[in-house]
């Protein structure tokens, strides 16, 4: 079936992938192989701009790719690659430099918040990051970009330069990229507080034992207010019920809500009705990732011809970009 243009979307290699990771970002990525062409990019040289991301940053990567391989992204079809493997990157993003305002750059509230969580390393990748984002997406001639409502700004950013690029230097070389709005759900760690991330400590890895993923789950914070078994609980503020929506079958989650509303059902057994069904769904995923794990090479391949097939459209780009900007 003809597919109906070229998706690309980066993600940062910060470890084994968690829950978070796999409803926010793998899951549409699974999905979104049925229509379109997909690039997918594990962007190593972004993790360089925070210090945190950059231990381990070999092995961040390759687990990255194992998960998501794992969670069903389709390399035959697929390019998946690590953005570093690519170096006309690198160059895309010098020439496209000199076309991005620095005010525009610093205003993005991406670069505000990054500032407030990195004061002691505000440093130029910072502020070049949605430029090297633009130079990821154009290199590949990507129609579509699958954002949340965080990224929206980065994206127009991109679109903004591109029609800067091709205006100034007179050509069609680059493809202004859509948006394809994805709704990327918010979700919370096992606090049941903040968004789940390594960083908090408050995630499900999708990599850990059916046992290990049992006791996180029954770290789980539940409605706040239930104090007592005895005490009536309320699901609309509760993250395990918001995770039973996704993992749990319809007639069980609507049990629990009206279980729970009148302390017919307790939170332990609550939870672990969840982790059953959460360890059910991992089921395939930890099977394949046992399987490839086995077998490295097969990765490091995976990756390799992915960068490979990546660098035959960057090149592609490049000449064009350079016959624009009259470099050799
Ligand atoms: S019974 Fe379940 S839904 Fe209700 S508060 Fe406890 S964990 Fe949450």
């Amino acid at each position: 079936m003809a597919k109906k243009g070229r998706v690309f979307s980066g993600i940062r290699p910060t470890g084994r992938a968690h829950l978070g990771n796999y409803l926010g970002a793998f899951k549409n990525y699974v999905a979104l192989q049925d229509d379109y062409e997909c690039v997918y990019c594990i962007v190593d040289l972004h993790a360089l701009t925070t210090v945190e991301d950059t231990l381990n940053l070999k092995q961040n990567t390759y687990d990255l790719a194992l998960d998501m391989l794992a969670a069903g992204i389709r390399p035959e079809e697929t390019i998946l690659f690590v953005q570093s493997h690519v170096p006309q990157v690198t160059e895309l993003h010098t020439i496209l430099s000199m076309v991005s305002p620095l005010g525009k750059l610093t205003d993005l509230p991406t670069f505000k918040d990054m500032v407030r969580q990195h004061p002691n390393n505000v440093n130029y990748g910072l502020v070049g990051y949605p430029v090297l984002m633009t130079a990821d997406i154009v290199l590949y001639k990507s129609d579509l970009v699958p954002v949340g409502i965080d990224q929206a700004p980065h994206l127009e950013f991109a679109r903004e330069t591109v029609r800067s690029f091709n205006y100034r230097y007179n050509t069609k070389a680059l493809i202004e990229p859509q948006m394809k709005s994805a709704e990327v759900p918010k979700v919370l760690g096992i606090d049941g507080k903040e968004k789940m991330g390594k960083s908090l400590n408050n995630h499900i890895e999708l990599a850990l034992t059916p046992e290990e993923t049992r006791q996180r789950v029954m770290m789980m914070v539940t409605d706040p207010q239930r104090m007592k078994r005895t005490d009536p609980g309320n699901p609309d503020v509760c993250n395990v019920f918001t995770m039973h929506k996704t993992f749990t079958p319809k007639e069980d989650v609507e049990m629990i809500n009206v279980e729970c509303r009148r302390a017919g059902i307790g939170c332990v057994d609550c939870k672990k009705r969840f982790a059953e069904n959460l360890n059910k769904a991992l089921e395939p995923f930890r099977a394949r990732r046992a399987e490839l794990a086995a077998k490295p090479d097969r990765v490091h391949a995976i990756l390799e011809d992915g960068a490979r097939r990546a660098r035959a459209i960057a090149e592609v780009t490049m000449r064009e970009v350079r016959a624009a900007v009259q470099l050799p």
